[in-house]
Order: C-alpha cells, then sequence, then structure tokens
C-alpha cells in the first residue's frame, strides 16, 4: 500500500483574490524542503499531497516539511482504493493492539454508498472483532483512525495530524534584514518574520581580533538553522573593531552600547537599500538589558531614514524566547560561549536612559561617515549552503 504525506496549509485561504500568489510561494518551499528526495507533489482539494516518495524517506520528509511556513498540519498517510475491504486493511496496519479509540470519516465523494457515520461504524466494528483488546470511546480515545474518501474510488486513510509551522509562506511579504546576533533573540526575531511570510537576509557585526573564528562559526551555524525556516538566506559580516577602538578612544564610556547601536543601525540601513531589503529586524525586547530601554531604543531608531526597524520580540519574556528558540532548534547553538562584538569594551556601567543630546555631543567627537565607510570595506558575503 502506497504512502503519501498531506500538507494542510493555514491561513492562506483567507487570502482571496491573492491566493494563486500565495499558493505558488507555498509549492516553491515544499519543493526546495523536499529537494533531494525523489517524490511528486500534487495540489487536489485544497491541500497537497506528497507522493511517489522511498518509504524510509518519510520521517526525514515529514521534519523538512515541518518547517515551512504556511502549512497547518501534515499526516503520513495510506492510499487505497475506497472499499471497505481496502480501508480495512489500512486502518489494521495504523491500529493498536488494545486501548481506546474512534474512527472519524470525511466524505469527499458524496457518491459513495456510506455516509461518514456509516463508514466510522462499520470500519470501527471490524477492527473491534480483529483486535480484541481495544475499546471505542468517541470523546477521548487514545488514538483515532482517520479515513478520508476521495473521488475516483480512492481513499486515504491515516491516524495523527502532525503540527506544521503554521503562518504564512516565505517569500509573500518582501524582505526584511536582519541584525543577527549570536545570541538567543536575533534567531527567533528572524524566524518570527519569516513566520509572517518575509524573505531574510542576515547582517552581523563582529570585532575581529577581539572575537575570534568560533564567534563567527557560530553565527553562520545560526544563520544555517534559521535559514531552513526562511527557505534559504544570505549573511554579510561587517567589522565594526574600528568604530568600537575609536568609541573607546574618544567618548565617555557609558555610551559605548548605545553609540556603537547608532553604528550599527545606519550600516544596516545603508546594506538593507542595497539588497532592496524593506525593514530592519532586530531582537530587541523592551527593558530585557539597558540598551533596551525605550529610551536606548528611541536613540538608535533615529539613526535610521527611510526604513522601519521591526522588532517581532518586543513584548516578550525572555523565557517565550528561550521557548521559541528551543523549538526552532537554535537554542543549543546560540548559548554556546562565543563572544559577540557587544561584549568587548563593555563598560561598567552603561548609560540606561541616555538622553540624545548627550549622545549627540559624543558622536560629534567621532568621524562618524569615515568609520562606517571604513567598516563597509570590511564586508564579507559568507554562503549559506
Ligand atoms: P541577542 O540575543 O539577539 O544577541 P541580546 O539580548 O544580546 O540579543 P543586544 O545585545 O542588546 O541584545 O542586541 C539587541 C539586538 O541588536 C540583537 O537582537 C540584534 O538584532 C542586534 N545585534 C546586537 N549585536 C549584534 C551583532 N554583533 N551583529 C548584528 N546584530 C546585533
Ligand atoms: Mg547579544
Amino acid at each position: 500500500m502506497k504512502k503519501v504525506i498531506i500538507i494542510r496549509y493555514a491561513e492562506l485561504f483567507l487570502k482571496g483574490k491573492n491566493r494563486g500568489f500565495f499558493e505558488r510561494a507555498f509549492e516553491t518551499n515544499i519543493q526546495r524542503a523536499l529537494k533531494g528526495f525523489e517524490c511528486e507533489l500534487i495540489k487536489q482539494n485544497g491541500r497537497y499531497l506528497v507522493q511517489n516518495f522511498e518509504e524510509e524517506n518519510a520521517e526525514e520528509m515529514i521534519e523538512k516539511l515541518k518547517k515551512v511556513f504556511g502549512a497547518h498540519t501534515l499526516s503520513l498517510a495510506y492510499e487505497t482504493a475506497s472499499d471497505m475491504d481496502s480501508l480495512f486493511e489500512a486502518a489494521k496496519l495504523l491500529c493498536r493492539e488494545s486501548g481506546s479509540f474512534k474512527v472519524e470519516s470525511h466524505r469527499g465523494d458524496k457518491k459513495y454508498p456510506l455516509t461518514s457515520i456509516e463508514i466510522s461504524r462499520e470500519l470501527g466494528g471490524k477492527l473491534l472483532s480483529c483486535f480484541h483488546k481495544l475499546t471505542v470511546d468517541v470523546r477521548n480515545p487514545s488514538f483515532t483512525i482517520r479515513v478520508d474518501i476521495r473521488e475516483h474510488g480512492v481513499a486515504l486513510v491515516f491516524g495523527e495530524f502532525i503540527e506544521g509551522a503554521n503562518g504564512m509562506p516565505v517569500g509573500t511579504a518582501g524582505k526584511g534584514l536582519l541584525l543577527l546576533s549570536g545570541g538567543i533573540d536575533s534567531p527567533v526575531a528572524g524566524y518570527m518574520m519569516a513566520k509572517r511570510g518575509m524573505n531574510v537576509d542576515c547582517l552581523h557585526f563582529h570585532s575581529y581580533p577581539y572575537t575570534n573564528e568560533q564567534a563567527k562559526e557560530k553565527v553562520v551555524d545560526l544563520a544555517k538553522i534559521l535559514s531552513e525556516y526562511t527557505c534559504g538566506t544570505h549573511l554579510c559580516t561587517v567589522s565594526v573593531t574600528h568604530i568600537q577602538e575609536a568609541i573607546h578612544e574618544k567618548c565617555k564610556p557609558e555610551f559605548m552600547i548605545t553609540l556603537l547601536r547608532r553604528f550599527m543601525y545606519r550600516i544596516a540601513e545603508r546594506h538593507a537599500l542595497r539588497i532592496n531589503a524593506q525593514c530592519l529586524i532586530t531582537g530587541e525586547s523592551l527593558g530585557q538589558v539597558a540598551s533596551q530601554t525605550i529610551e536606548g531604543m528611541t536613540s538608535s531608531n533615529s539613526v535610521v531614514e527611510q526604513l522601519p526597524v521591526l522588532r517581532p520580540l518586543v513584548g516578550f519574556d525572555k523565557n517565550e524566547i528561550i521557548e521559541r528558540s528551543v523549538k526552532m532548534g537554535a537554542y543549543e547553538t546560540s548559548i554556546l560561549p562565543f563572544e559577540d562584538c557587544c561584549t568587548v569594551f563593555l563598560p561598567d556601567f552603561p548609560a540606561i536612559r541616555p538622553k540624545l543630546k548627550d549622545i549627540l555631543y559624543e558622536e560629534r567627537k567621532l568621524d562618524v561617515e569615515g568609520l562606517i565607510e571604513e567598516a563597509f570595506a570590511s564586508l564579507e558575503k559568507i554562503r549559506i549552503e
């Protein structure tokens, strides 16, 4: 009996006239996730079926599909003829030896000789007489056998609904530039925007040689993890070593973070405009650290002239962010102990509510344009496989 994977989509159906656009993006992303697996993708009755694959690859394919935004649920199903004997054969393969169960049926083919209730009742009865330790419990069964009668004498029989990534297909909501640090928050921020359909490219600032190769490797690894959800990404790195040195040399230490932030945002905006990104994305969360007060955000935001800065985590608690980081598979990498640039030259007492006039006063001691140009000269593009 052939196995197929059913992919049901999430919010797409809401999109009326644009539906085709969303479906095409979704389809492209599914194909991409399944690249390297021999299989066939078809659209049928408002959902997708993956068929003609090697059965031993099914689990791995489902793991990939669980990262495709737009998918609501997935199921691994048997495709069989829709007569009762065939349904029974398939159901037996899914049935446990004991425990409580129910059969749920759905009839896409309204000409099928039995109603949904009759199918469930008859199939349930057959399973009961085959497995003597089973009981029926329609309210709270320990497992469910699901039957979907399709047209042309075909049926799908499956057990579970596997939770998909939900959200919108990547590629349907423009492109953003993620400021990717080596921490916990920014990969999650990228994930959240990709979940709303956005293409995400990454920019990382380092302070080589104060930070080492391993710190860079860590960021590359995070970009790779993120790229499974973002349908690929591009990572660029820029050195802010000279900027940090200049600030360290010329400005009051309590403004180090704020001033550095303003450089990062300026560089990020220029880079974003060059790569046609339409916004900046950061992992900031209100009040999480000294630089993430509303005053801190205002001061860095005020150097960004043309693009919105999206902060998808602004209202999240740290533990909520960690939960998502674990779920997306980034946490273990994020907590590796390699320094990102912000920890170099860190002052003992950063300004918590920096005043703009004080910041501007400090900033005037620096050759802002010259430092930005120098930073851009260090730009490196890193290929994310
Ligand atoms: P994260 O866990 O993402 O590192 P954080 O809690 O350490 O965040 P900050 O260090 O204040 O917070 O950084 C706030 C945001 O600024 C980050 O989420 C990220 O978007 C951006 N950012 C910080 N450092 C870097 C960096 N070295 N390169 C690129 N972006 C950075
Ligand atoms: Mg950080």
